[in-house]
């Protein structure tokens, strides 16, 4: 998966739609001291499902959101897409294309090819092509410490998102559930046939 280009619209800084092409690469942002570089690294976390403010240096989610200026009345939502290339032969064809748009008040909807998709299914698109909002790709400010400092445990999620297989964990979790409950729909079966005989 190869990231194409990143659209930002009422995003932090960003309150007028932004686009940016990443060209294959190094791709280097240069700027002053609180221009918004962070803030790009940030929305392309955002858009692959990020789901702690916190982590997005925030109190709420819907701190996102341009909050205003003294001369700019604050937006009222905020929108990322994120393009990147990938398998012509796989699920997404050719291109996929990840929205993820945030209103104040209405919480975070997210599209995947034009389609309205939860953000469970953002981070498995992500999290199956060994990326993904904490993929230790994307290093930020102070993260270095941080992956230093892993307990082995921590260190293991991360051997296992750059090999991709972070998504089968998810999945196993919903095999299991779905398993439980037929295994209670089974039991109760059992008893309905045993009270009929
Ligand atoms: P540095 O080089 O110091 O690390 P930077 O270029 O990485 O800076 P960022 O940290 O990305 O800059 O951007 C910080 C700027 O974004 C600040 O000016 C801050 O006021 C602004 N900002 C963050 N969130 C919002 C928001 N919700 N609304 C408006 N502006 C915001």
């Amino acid at each position: 998966m190869q990231f194409k280009r990143l659209k930002l619209s009422g995003f932090k800084s960003f309150v007028e739609p932004a686009e940016l092409r990443i060209e294959p690469g190094l791709t280097g942002v240069v700027g002053p001291n609180g221009c918004g570089k962070s803030n790009l690294l940030e929305a392309i976390r955002w858009v692959m499902g990020e789901s702690s403010p916190k982590s997005m240096r925030g109190g709420g989610m819907e701190d996102v959101i341009f909050a205003g200026t003294a001369t700019r009345p604050a937006r009222a939502f905020a929108e990322v897409l994120l393009t990147a290339e990938t398998d012509p032969d796989g699920p997404f064809g050719a291109e996929l294309e990840v929205v993820r748009r945030i209103e104040r008040g209405a919480g975070s909807a997210y599209r995947v090819n034009g389609k309205d998709v939860r953000a469970k299914d953002v981070s498995l698109v992500f999290a199956d092509a060994a990326t993904g909002a904490h993929s230790p790709a994307l290093v930020s400010q102070g993260r270095i410490a941080a992956v230093i400092a892993a307990k082995p445990a921590e260190r293991r999620m991360m051997l296992e998102e750059a090999a991709g297989i972070a998504g089968l964990h998810v999945r196993r979790r919903d095999a299991e559930q779905k398993l439980r409950a037929t295994e209670a729909n089974l039991a109760r079966l059992e008893d309905m046939l045993s009270g009929l005989e």
